[in-house]
């Protein structure tokens, strides 16, 4: 980690956070501003400030690994298994926390394409 992370510090403690799942690579925490009834962020342990870097750093073992936690916790938090997976990437894309994280929401209908 270059500079301040938040997600680091969650990662590593400094900010208590539960987390709704965590294994060796990757750990889900719910997001502190909710943009659906159910709204969980995956989150790699190694700090890659974007899925461009993480595709070029990370290799596809992470990549899997965070795709496949965010279709369990998908399938098991959305009302019938329905729930949208987004990632933004870059500031154009509306991402504001430079460490690569999978949003998982749930519990509502969205629109396509989105906004
Ligand atoms: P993005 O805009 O894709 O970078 O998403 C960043 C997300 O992180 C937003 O949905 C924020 O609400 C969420 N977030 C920021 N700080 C925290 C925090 N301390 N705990 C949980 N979620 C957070
Ligand atoms: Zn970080």
């Amino acid at each position: 980690m270059a500079q301040a992370c938040i997600f680091c510090d969650i990662i590593g403690g400094k900010i208590k956070t539960d987390f709704l799942y965590e294994d060796g690579d990757v750990v889900a925490f719910a997001d502190i501003r909710p943009i659906a009834p159910d709204h969980v962020l995956v989150v790699p342990r190694a700090h890659h400030a974007t899925l461009t870097d993480a595709a070029g750093d990370g290799g596809p073992a992470l990549l899997g690994k965070l795709l496949k936690v965010a279709g369990d916790l998908g399938a098991a938090r959305g009302p019938e298994g329905g729930y949208r997976v987004v990632i933004n990437n870059g500031a154009a894309a509306g991402q504001t926390v430079y460490h690569l994280h999978v949003h998982v929401i749930s519990g509502r209908h969205f629109a396509w394409p989105p906004g």
